[in-house]
């Protein structure tokens, strides 16, 4: 399994090289410093709003602690995004939810090829290894192969997969699957959804159709929607998670592919500009490459 160090590598090779070749250029502390700092922080994937914040923040700290010298200031900045990485924001909770009793449902959104079915894969292997009924609904039935893939990852993983035929009505899979988890007293239904963004309409009433008819028959649930966003795609992603959020109500985020990019640093603008709670990173293709997403191991990656 890969960890979190391991995964961060290009992510972290990048930033310590910009850092260290703005540093390089380092004079003094006075506006054109903050204003070259807060364009390396947009090159680092932070988003525009987070650079700013951020450094707003760093502008009035190193007045009231009147750093001038470029150690003095190197480490207010790192300090200042090891904090920002560290803080809890509004209704973060890293934690995933589970029902106090009875099948727990959590379903996965995104657009296609983000990783929904490899997360699914990987995290059905995890809790069944913790002594857990799992058991996997394939709702995506409108990418070709979709269902097939959930079914490889069933069969490995030793949990059953409720499917629908080609191009059944998704709500239909999510029926059959919430009925299938209370029968056999499963404790985690996890349901794999097509993820099409064309119309941001039809996204928000297919979610709400599969939303209601998992609350009909399991009051309280789905306990999680987690949204899977594919890190490689940087600010994309980003946009992506707004649109789903405005959607439905997202209670999470598993980030995936952090292990094959430069661009770790989206972790902040998720957090600062969504308030939404990074659960799990994917930090590769294997059944053991995922992580819980854990802030301050994320900050001394980065940084250590
Ligand atoms: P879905 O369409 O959202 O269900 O996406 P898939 O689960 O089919 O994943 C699309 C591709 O991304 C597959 O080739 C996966 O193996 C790959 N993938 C998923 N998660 C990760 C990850 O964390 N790291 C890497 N390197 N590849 C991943």
């Amino acid at each position: 399994a890969t960890n979190l160090a391991t995964g961060l590598t290009k992510t972290r090779k990048t930033w310590s090289q910009r850092w260290n070749e703005f540093m390089a250029n380092f004079r003094s502390v006075d506006e054109d410093f903050f204003e070259d700092l807060e364009e390396t922080l947009i090159k680092a994937d932070v988003g525009a709003e987070t650079a700013f914040k951020l450094t707003e923040e760093l502008r009035q700290e190193a007045k009231l602690e009147n750093a001038k010298s470029r150690d003095e200031v190197s480490r207010l900045v790192v300090e200042k995004l090891v904090a920002h990485y560290q803080t809890q924001g509004i209704g973060e909770d890293a934690s995933m939810h589970f029902a106090p009793a009875g099948p727990t449902v959590i379903l996965f959104v995104g657009v296609n090829g983000v990783g929904k079915t490899t997360t699914i894969g990987k995290l059905a292997a995890r809790y069944k290894g913790e002594g857990k009924k799992v058991l996997l609904a394939a709702a995506d039935t409108f990418r070709a192969g979709a269902t097939q893939q959930l079914q490889e990852w069933g069969k490995r993983d030793g949990v059953e997969v409720i499917a629908g035929a080609a191009k059944a009505d998704p709500a239909s899979v999510v029926y059959d699957g919430v009925r299938a988890a209370i029968a056999q007293q499963a404790d985690i239904l996890f349901v794999d959804t097509a993820g099409r963004l064309q119309n941001n309409v039809n996204l928000m009433q297919e979610l709400e159709k599969m939303k209601r008819i998992i609350s009909r028959e399991l009051p309280n649930e789905p306990s999680e929607v987690l949204l899977v966003l594919d890190a490689t795609t940087g600010q994309n992603a980003l946009q992506q998670a707004k649109l789903f959020k405005n959607s439905t109500d997202v209670t999470g985020i598993v980030l995936t592919k952090l292990d094959g990019t430069a661009k770790g640093g989206i972790v902040l603008p998720i957090r600062n500009e969504l308030h939404l709670p990074v659960k799990w990173v994917g930090l590769g293709e294997q059944v053991g490459d995922l992580q819980p997403f854990a802030a301050d191991d994320f900050a001394k990656s980065l940084f250590g």
